[in-house]
């Protein structure tokens, strides 16, 4: 079999969004899982409408995302003289004429066949006039007008077209510029794209893509229309519904392999699995699995397994990623021992790195500010002997481990015959100012010795002072 290749061609008109990477990646999987090449092309050619800044947001988001290309990026605008050269080889092979009608007259004849309830196409004037090529002339497809086209495609089965119904679109424009769908069929004809999945919204441009194959005298690729992804409510995802652009999803501490593992399943599954790693969504992807119904954006599900995804990294991994959340935070945090450990304790209890980050500063900050409930209930008079007895416990231990934290404990609890966890609350409360943490232990062992006794002692002055 030939070496399977796939593109992603974005029309850099905005941001990479969501429905936009979950085509770039099912190309980019079956690409890697079967040994072929992924390409990837901008399709400029509306430059009205084409920018810089979408082109690099687009760059910046498949980098993040870890979707790597084997070729491009190639840039359409940049391939003008190719495109004539194909219009060139359809007026010669007799599949496509030079049109002069005016905007007047297809506009008259629009409305004609519209008043008339018939379907408002070309009429082919032109067809049979031999003009050539002027100024005011754009070059038409020669399409076939009886018979069926039939789009074989891997999700949607079976799709029949009526010729009748399509009608001789033009491929060159007057200014010579390429339609989109002759633009698209020279590319992937001169690239040997032989794999084509993207959104069903571009269903009805293949019929009209398969007869410019033919006119060629080309191989058809495998198509695959995939369902749209759809918000909660059913209607196509849009900015109500959440961010739309992948960056936005980094930027709020999501991790590209979570994105990446949540994008994947929306149209695509493997059995009951819900969690894939990247290395996993390679071996397994395919195109038979791809589902024929629409998938529903659920911003909760991608959080949880963000969630389960950070559950999974390597707290080194994560650090690097934490550091730029952390400085938003004010902290300033190298990557090493300290945050890794700190990052070890936080990574069963965060959505994501932002909720990490804010969860990570009273590990940093000088100075610990108390919930006002959680001081409230747990820094009074009731606490202060057992906080005082730690402290003395800790003060003449090495606290070098958490065994030697854990026995300093237990010394408390026999001391004053408190239960632990009465004297645990008012402990983290006083070490961290919250009620909720990592464990007690572990904490005291990440701040270590000094940091601690200060704490403990400045929860001792606040109690006195009440
Ligand atoms: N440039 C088209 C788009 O962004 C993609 C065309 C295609 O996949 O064939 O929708």
């Amino acid at each position: 079999m030939d070496q399977i290749i796939t593109r992603f061609p974005p029309s850099p008109s905005g941001y990479l969004h969501i429905g936009g990477a979950r085509t770039a990646l099912f190309n980019w999987l079956y690409a890697r899982g079967n040994s072929g090449k992924f390409i990837f092309r901008i399709e400029d050619t509306d430059f009205e409408r084409s920018t810089q800044a979408s082109v690099d947001a687009i760059i910046e988001a498949l980098e993040w995302l870890g979707i790597d290309w084997d070729e491009g990026p190639y840039f359409q605008s940049q391939r003008l003289g190719l495109y004539q050269e194909y219009v060139q080889k359809l007026i010669d092979n007799g599949h496509a004429y030079y049109c002069n009608c005016s905007k007047e007259r297809l506009d008259i004849v629009r409305k004609e066949a519209t008043s008339q309830g018939k379907n408002p196409k070309y009429d082919g004037k032109c067809r049979n006039l031999g003009l050539k090529k002027s100024d005011d002339t754009a070059v038409r497809i020669a399409a076939p007008l009886t018979g069926v086209t039939v789009v074989d495609d891997l999700v949607k089965g079976s799709v029949v077209f009526q010729n009748l119904e399509l009608d001789d679109f033009i491929i060159q424009r007057t200014n010579r510029t390429p339609t989109y769908n002759f633009a698209v069929v020279v590319d992937d004809i001169a690239m040997n794209v032989n794999t084509i999945i993207r959104g069903d919204d571009h269903l009805s441009n293949t019929p009209k893509q398969i007869i410019l194959y033919r006119a060629f005298g080309s191989p058809l690729p495998k198509f695959g229309h995939v369902p749209m992804v759809l918000g909660p409510d059913k209607t196509r995802l849009s900015k109500r519904h959440g961010a739309m652009s992948v960056t936005a999803y980094r930027d709020m501490g999501y991790l590209a392999d979570a994105l990446i593992n949540y994008l994947v399943r929306l149209g695509w599954s493997h059995g009951d699995q819900e969690f894939f790693t990247r290395k996993d969504l390679i071996q397994k992807f395919n195109l038979e699995n791809i589902g024929k119904s629409a998938g529903i954006f659920n911003p909760e599900k991608l959080t949880a397994l963000n969630a389960e995804h950070i559950k999974a990294s390597q707290s080194k991994d994560i650090a690097k990623k934490l550091i730029p959340f952390l400085k938003e935070n004010g902290v300033i945090s190298n990557e090493g021992l300290y945050i890794e450990k700190v990052i070890e304790t936080l990574k069963p209890r965060s959505k994501t790195l932002k909720d990490m980050s804010n969860q990570a500063l009273f590990y940093y900050t000088e100075d610990v500010t108390y919930d006002i409930e959680a001081a409230k209930k747990f820094l009074d008079s009731s606490s202060l002997t057992a906080i005082d007895l730690l402290t003395q416990e800790i003060e003449n231990r090495e606290c070098s481990s958490e065994k030697d934290v854990e026995d300093a404990f237990k010394s408390v609890v026999d001391k004053t015959g408190l239960k632990l966890s009465k004297i645990a609350q008012p402990i983290r409360v006083a070490l961290t100012g919250k009620t909720a943490s990592p464990g007690i232990f572990e904490i005291i062992d990440i701040l270590g010795k000094e940091k601690v006794i200060c704490r403990l002692k400045n929860a001792i002055s606040f109690i006195k002072q009440k």
